[in-house]
């Protein structure tokens, strides 16, 4: 199904839907907060915005300056292609410890290459420690956003969803009951388990350390507790120096949820004594996003979320419309490079309002990459048959003014004596609107009678 299919579903349920649209745009009214108390707001946004671009253009440099250090530091660097690969060096990891259960904190990487559901085929166990993320897991859903997973359920779904799953009180939805029952039911995860992997927020080439940034504490538990920590990164989350760390906390945490910092932002530089440390460095389609020269700045997103948060279209349409594991604005940009045709719908799921571009804190200018995806769609022809045609003949009929003058009267008087025509359900614009009464006469024409010669 496409995104208009599945917004449709979402909205069935009306009141769920504006409970939905008004949670996250409480969320973005807490990001505005925050970020106005710094007055160098802006500063920063353009200060991170220039420093990925200068990552994005040296990328292979910073990349090998990177591997380089971690491996001095005693991190086993692995490089990935592409899903696949990157699923099949996490298997071979794991098989070489003799491990089949694993915990996971919270990436979005390994949602994009459908990591659980390659290793569950294998044979793993896997359980994710993010909150949000078990919730959806248990339910045998996807994450619906990148920083907040269950934001699509209420607290009585996840009351139903912990009675049937980890034996809670039916009916009981109190949210610190519900927090001390996945507490319970996950801490003896983190004690048995002796694998973790998490994700990777920053990777730092100058001194080959990472850091991970949760508010539970979920990642430092388990890579702390296991024996073998493995961590995963699109190439992208490359930054050139330590101390730009500063500039890029300090919008995370704000942009995402509104508070001054992330609960735990952690740093990895070596494993432990008698620890394994992995690092799995994925393009999986982002080197040649980084060569299509108007899309190649979607590469600077540090997934805060914020794009979500403000879209009305998200809002109201619901995370699992999208169909693709990164949801939202930056998510309908990202999407077409992987599959064309598959998310050619994507790019429309949008009003084009610029709400997102103008909260994003690297300024990735995500609207004219959307108006652009669908010029690229269009062109290379991933559009359905009918709009096609359609487009073609409102190009002709705009560009003939005698046309469009014939057509403006047919139509006025189609929708007249006619209304069927226009009123039904073969117009998608029919479903949700009332047409309005067609006027007498055109503007063209009322302008003729009282304006022209004034
Ligand atoms: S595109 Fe910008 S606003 Fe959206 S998730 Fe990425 S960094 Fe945040």
């Amino acid at each position: 199904m496409n995104h208009a299919e599945l917004a449709e579903n979402f909205i069935k349920d009306g009141e769920r839907t504006t409970w939905h649209d008004e949670t996250l745009w409480f969320v973005r009214k807490k990001r505005d907060l925050a970020a106005f108390q710094i007055p160098e707001w802006e500063a920063l946004r353009e200060a991170a915005s220039q420093i990925k671009h200068n990552g994005l253009s040296h990328m292979h440099e910073y990349l090998i300056a990177f591997e380089e250090k971690a491996t001095a530091n005693g991190i086993k660097v692995h490089w990935a292609m592409d899903a696949l690969e990157h699923n099949q060096i996490v298997h071979r990891i794991l098989k070489e410890n003799s491990i089949a259960e694993i915990i996971k904190s919270k990436s979005m990487l390994t949602e994009e290459c459908h990591l659980n559901e390659y290793l569950i085929e294998n044979g793993v166990d896997v359980v994710d420690t993010d909150l949000g993320e078990r919730i959806v897991q248990l339910r045998e859903e996807k994450p619906s956003h990148i920083v907040l997973p269950a934001i699509h359920l209420k607290k009585e779904d996840v009351g139903e969803t912990f009675h049937q799953h980890l034996g809670t009180e039916k009916g009981n939805k109190d949210p610190q009951y519900l927090t001390e029952a996945a507490r319970q039911h996950l801490r003896e995860k983190f004690v048995s388990r002796k694998a973790a992997l998490t994700g990777v927020n920053f990777a730092v080439a100058e001194t080959g350390e990472f850091v991970v940034c949760t508010n539970e504490g979920n990642a430092d538990m388990g890579a702390h507790l296991a024996d073998v920590h493995i961590a995963c990164m699109g190439f992208e989350k490359i930054i050139p120096e330590r101390k730009h760390l500063g500039v890029f906390l300090r919008l995370l945490a704000r942009s995402a949820t509104g508070q001054p910092i992330t609960t735990y932002s952690s740093h990895f530089k070596k494993p432990r004594p008698g620890q394994q440390m992995h690092i799995v460095i994925v393009d999986n389609g982002r080197s040649q996003q980084l060569g299509r020269e108007d899309f190649r700045n979607s590469l600077k997103c540090i997934r805060c979320g914020a794009c979500m948060n403000t879209c009305p279209v998200y809002r109201r349409s619901g995370g699992h419309s999208y169909h693709s594991a990164v949801a939202g604005p930056i998510g309908s940009i990202l999407a077409p490079n992987l599959d064309m045709r598959k998310n050619a719908d994507l790019p429309f799921a949008s009003t084009l309002c610029g709400s997102c571009s103008n909260v994003c804190p690297v300024k990735i200018d995500i609207h004219d990459q959307l108006y652009k995806w669908r010029q690229v769609l269009v062109k290379e022809g991933h559009v359905p048959f009918g709009k096609k045609v359609a487009m073609r003949a409102m190009t002709f009929t705009l560009s003939h003014p005698g046309v469009f003058k014939t057509a403006g009267k047919m139509g006025r008087k189609m929708m007249g004596l006619a209304p069927f025509t226009v009123s039904n359900g073969l117009n998608p614009w029919y479903k949700q609107r009332e047409m309005p009464a067609p006027p007498k006469e055109s503007f063209r024409e009322w302008f003729s009678k009282n304006r022209n010669g004034q």
